[in-house]
């Protein structure tokens, strides 16, 4: 294997290999992903997998789309099915303040060309056998939303960009980026092993600030927990496929998960970690799953209105990891000024799924110096001045922005 590349990426999920895919089809020279596990193990095979088209930030929603873009380009290089499951979605309102951010989120589909209905409490029903109607506003069905599983769309994306003759390195730790003269010069593995590139991308997802540290650079995000519980299989009241719900008055989102019910569920202060703390794999690291319970004992008072036996369901499965929140609640994209050559895409916000091929996409035009399809400035890594992700009130910052949170 190769030990000079133009260009390196640390990280094989979904914004490496988003990143790496969208290189390899500019043809950008020999590419390599490093990954000190496999490819799609670490978030991206996490995710409850909501790919949610309508956003009120009109470059959020052009990235999302070029994720739709990407998986059928990756089915027609590939020749097979990444088994996108197109089931819709209904957003529901039942207050004044969520109906006014439903609207908004109504206007910027129609605006963007996004298919949106409001629906009766019938229909919802119909579509959604286990909700409680009665005290719902207003139900808007966006019927072209799906969802897809994270590690198949991530292996989908390294598969096309192997096809494209991107290397992939495997189960190697970096264990530092490079730097000479005021540029990066490539990276040193664990094992001692260097390899010599011009430009390194950082996409190493919660670990990418352990990286950065010893060039003296912040990225302006922490991990903060995603989670989601996962109901005993009940066919008829949860059918396979049924429409994705997002609920900002229950803090809750839920998908179909084949005669299942997933349930998300967002605390009203998300808990974040110091990233020094993180293990190397994902598998090792506690994510505090004893107080699983105890947020589901906070959260579920307000989903009852729409799910009253969320007490006696049977709950089978519960899923947690780190997702890599900014302030703002945008994603980190470019590059790092202070070393000639260095650049990053990660701050998923948990949406990494959805906009992953648009953050891949914008990571290497900025790379080539082609004209960015979206406005980077909202993604600039310098946005926020100097940031010491490794303080306290800086992880609060970050956490609060999932608390927050209002969409799926
Ligand atoms: C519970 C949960 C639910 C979610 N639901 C959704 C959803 O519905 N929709 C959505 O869009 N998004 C969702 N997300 C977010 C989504 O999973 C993330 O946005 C996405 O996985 C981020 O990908 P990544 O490549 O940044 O991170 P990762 O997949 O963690 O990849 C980072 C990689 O870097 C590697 N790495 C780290 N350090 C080093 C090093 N020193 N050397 C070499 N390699 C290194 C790691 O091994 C890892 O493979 C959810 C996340 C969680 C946790």
């Amino acid at each position: 294997m190769n030990t000079t590349y133009n260009i390196l990426i640390i990280g094989g999920g979904l914004l490496g290999c988003a990143t790496a895919y969208q290189l390899a089809k500019r043809r950008a020279g020999r590419i390599a992903v490093v990954d000190a596990n496999d490819i799609a193990s670490q978030a991206s095979a996490r995710a409850a997998c909501l790919l949610t088209r309508a956003r009120t930030k009109p470059a959020l929603m052009e990235m999302v789309q070029e994720t739709y873009d990407c998986i059928d380009e990756i089915e027609s290089l590939l020749g097979e099915s990444l088994e996108l499951q197109t089931c819709g979605s209904i957003t529901i309102a039942s207050s004044e303040i969520s109906r006014k951010g439903v609207e908004a989120l109504e206007e910027a589909a129609t605006r963007f060309g996004i298919p949106n209905e409001r629906i009766s409490r019938e229909k919802t029903k119909a579509l959604l056998p286990w909700i409680e109607t009665a005290d719902i506003d207003l139900s808007l069905y966006m019927p072209t939303d799906a969802f897809i599983d994270s590690a198949v769309l991530c292996n989908g994306y390294a598969q096309a960009a192997r096809r494209l003759g991107v290397d992939f390195r495997t189960n190697q730790p970096v264990s530092a980026i490079l730097t000479e003269n005021g540029a990066v010069n490539g990276i040193a593995l664990a094992n001692g092993t260097k390899i010599e590139a011009d430009i390194v991308v950082n996409a190493a997802g919660s670990w990418a600030n352990l990286l950065m540290r010893p060039l003296g650079i912040g990225l302006p995000f922490t991990p903060v927990r995603s989670h989601f519980w996962i109901s005993a299989i009940d066919k008829e009241r949860f059918p396979a496929n049924h429409p994705f719900t997002v609920i900002p008055d229950a803090r809750a989102f839920t998908r179909s998960d084949v005669g299942a019910l997933i349930i998300g569920l967002r605390e009203s202060q998300c808990q974040s970690f110091d990233p020094s703390t993180l293990t190397r794999r994902l598998e090792d690291f506690d994510f505090n799953k004893a107080a699983k319970w105890q947020v589901l004992d906070e959260c579920a008072p307000l989903l009852k209105r729409f799910l009253p036996d969320i007490d006696d369901l049977p709950i089978a499965h519960y899923m947690a990891g780190p997702s890599c929140y900014v302030p703002d609640a945008m994603f980190i994209i470019g590059a790092l000024p202070a070393y000639k050559g260095l650049y990053t895409v990660t701050g998923c916000c948990g949406g990494g799924v959805a906009a992953g091929g648009g953050m891949g996409r914008l990571a290497a035009e900025l790379i080539l110096g082609e004209t960015p399809f979206v406005d980077p400035k909202y993604f600039d890594p310098a946005r926020f001045g100097e940031v010491d992700p490794f303080s306290a009130e800086f992880q609060k910052r970050c956490a609060d922005a999932r608390s927050n949170k209002k969409g799926g």
